[in-house]
């Protein structure tokens, strides 16, 4: 009796099995909802997010990300665990210790690739003390929410750019070329960005400026 209770006001679910999320209203599996039950039950949120960006592949983005934990093989970084490579100063300019902070901020050689790349997007200079800084400067910048979205794909691309570049260097199939990196970084910005942003207004203008009208 008990059961028929139970039973009678249940009506069953007459289509094709399939498979529901609970915890999001929209029935669909979503990473965010993994984190709100995270932090509702208290897991610790990291005091930095790495925020990915969807203009530019996932093997370019890797990059910042890795940077950003301190893992990438950089010469310290192989150092500390206990890689016995001997020299562990910058392949770029040779005067400091390479870490990421180092590669990607502080090194004369990223310096001057983020100057001439500021300068092409029409923006201030990048005022950067830390990899932190350098990943949240296109939120600074004026212009709309997907013009900031371009300067962040931009910088990700940069920083591909000259881990790219570090690596020819110390395999020996390259040498150091601050040109290279900008006009790599330049094109392949283009190239992702125009692909992967659907509404982007970003023209290939005269002498290969940055022309973006958001
Ligand atoms: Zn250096």
């Amino acid at each position: 009796m008990a059961l028929y209770l139970m039973l009678c006001d249940y009506s069953p679910y007459h289509g094709p099995d399939r498979w529901v999320w609970g915890h999001d209203n929209s029935e669909n599996f979503t990473v965010a909802s993994i984190k709100r039950i995270a932090e509702l039950i208290g897991r610790a949120v990291p005091e930095y997010q790495f925020v990915w960006n969807s203009y530019v592949p996932k093997k370019v983005g890797i990059v910042p990300w890795r940077a950003l934990l301190e893992r990438l093989p950089t010469r310290v970084a192989l150092t500390a665990r206990s890689v016995n490579i001997g020299d562990t100063s910058c392949v770029l300019c040779g005067d400091y210790e390479e870490t990421s902070e180092h590669l990607f901020v502080s090194c004369q050689f990223a310096q001057s690739v983020w100057l001439v790349m500021a300068q092409w997007c029409k923006s201030p200079p990048v005022i950067a003390f830390s990899l932190r800084d350098i990943l949240d400067a296109h939120m600074f910048l004026p212009g709309s929410k997907k013009k900031k979205k371009v300067f962040g794909a931009i910088s990700h691309v940069v920083i591909w750019s000259l881990w790219k570049m570090r690596n020819e260097v110390l395999f020996g199939e390259a040498n150091p070329s601050v040109s290279k990196v900008v006009e790599e970084s330049k094109s392949m910005s283009y190239h992702w960005v125009k692909n992967r942003s659907k509404s982007s207004h970003w023209s290939w203008g005269e002498g290969c400026s940055f022309n973006l009208v958001m």
